[in-house]
């Protein structure tokens, strides 16, 4: 089986792993002062600040949760901000995270204007004093890159405050919290690498948040409850191999072989995004006429692991509120997949999947005709 689908969560490495098995080996509380307390406490202080340069922030910024879900919710609801803005294609954890929060559009390339955030931040009624801004760095389905500094700094001079969801940018973009300008940022283990169920949310400033629920105080006070120690020292490892790596991708090249082979061979796919800056590792096509499940399902039985849109826990697909949002008709975007590649991804497993994708379409479209 080859895997195509790393946006969904990276696999771990064995230094991942291993860090792990020692967490879990040495046990202990890290709020205990006696000496288990306070080991396991340096493991998890030497695993905020590996996070921490992961994003070009100080260890004293993080504040380690159950996820990029819990993350994304935190700073959006405790921030002290009612008046939310979120761009049409932001994770639906962002999207959901507070009720009433306002929709900025974004262009047909997937692309939030600086100017689109000035219109909402400046119309009649609105007090950008008392509003937040929420923004990802990178889109998970399409892969488009925010201009984040520029909209950053419309929100800075404005008043508002700026949150950034940049789960699927460590490891494929160097990232850089102060340079862009961002007041909260989520990060999520999982997509670079660590384990699932554990993330965090980065503040330029501890004050920034008012916490509904205190417990024993960990975090700053601002997220109580015993660490999850053995998930914070996997999410330690996964960021400094994720550092390591940076300037070693070489999926850009890959994921651009398939999007020209496909295009060639299928000369009605669709690529979105192609007009703005992607990440290196993702492409999402689609083919028109072919259900995107078809697809996936067809394609997993033929040995590789992709996904349609935006899958929910049910495992049920809907149609991609990305692609809506950037104006792709309905019909074309239930026709989309994601394929997202790895730092192991090969050249023959490139050449298999494009060899496997596109004799499927041929071999549907034949039989459908
Ligand atoms: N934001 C983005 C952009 C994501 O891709 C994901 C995971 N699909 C999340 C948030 C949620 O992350 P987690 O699974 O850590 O809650």
């Amino acid at each position: 089986m080859v895997y195509l689908d790393h946006n969904a969560s990276v696999p771990m490495s064995a230094s991942v792993i291993e860090a792990m098995t020692e967490a879990a080996r040495q046990g202990g509380n890290p709020s205990s002062v006696h000496d288990y307390g306070r080991r396991v406490r340096a493991r998890i202080e030497a695993a905020r600040k590996d996070v921490a340069t992961m994003v070009g922030a100080a260890a004293s910024q993080v504040i380690f949760t159950s996820g990029a879900t819990e993350a994304n919710a935190m700073g959006l609801r405790t921030c002290g901000r009612d008046r939310v803005f979120v761009s049409a294609t932001e994770h639906v954890s962002v999207l959901d995270a507070h009720p009433g929060a306002a929709t900025i559009p974004v262009d047909a390339d997937g692309v939030v204007q600086p100017s689109a955030v000035r219109a909402a931040l400046t119309a009649d009624g609105v007090d950008a004093d008392a509003a937040i801004v929420s923004v990802m760095l990178a889109n998970n389905e399409t892969g488009v890159i925010q201009p984040i500094s520029e909209i950053a700094a419309v929100a800075r001079e404005l008043g508002a405050l700026m949150h950034c969801d940049a789960v699927q940018a460590p490891g494929r973009l160097p990232v850089d919290m102060a340079a862009l300008g961002i007041d909260l940022m989520t990060v999520s283990a999982h997509k670079v690498g660590g384990p699932a169920g554990v993330g965090a949310l980065i503040l330029r400033d501890a004050s920034l948040l008012r916490p509904d629920t205190k417990g024993g105080g960990q975090e700053k006070g601002l997220r109580g409850g015993t660490e999850n120690i053995t998930g914070i020292a996997g999410f330690g490892a996964a960021a400094k191999f994720a550092v390591a790596s940076e300037g070693t991708d070489k999926t850009a090249g890959r994921r651009d072989r398939i999007e020209a082979r496909v295009t060639q061979e299928i000369p009605d796919a669709v690529v979105f995004g192609s007009g703005a800056l992607r990440l290196p590792n993702t492409s999402c096509i689609a083919i028109p006429g072919i259900g995107a499940e078809t697809q996936v399902m067809a394609l997993d039985l033929a040995g590789y692991a992709v996904s349609a849109g935006s899958a929910c826990s049910s495992g049920k697909v809907k149609t991609s509120h990305v692609l809506l949002a950037m104006g792709v008709d309905d019909e074309v975007a239930r026709c989309a997949i994601r394929i997202s590649l790895g730092p192991d991804t090969s050249d023959a497993d490139v050449d298999g999947f494009i060899a496997a994708w596109t004799d499927l379409i041929h071999r549907l479209r034949r039989s459908a005709a």
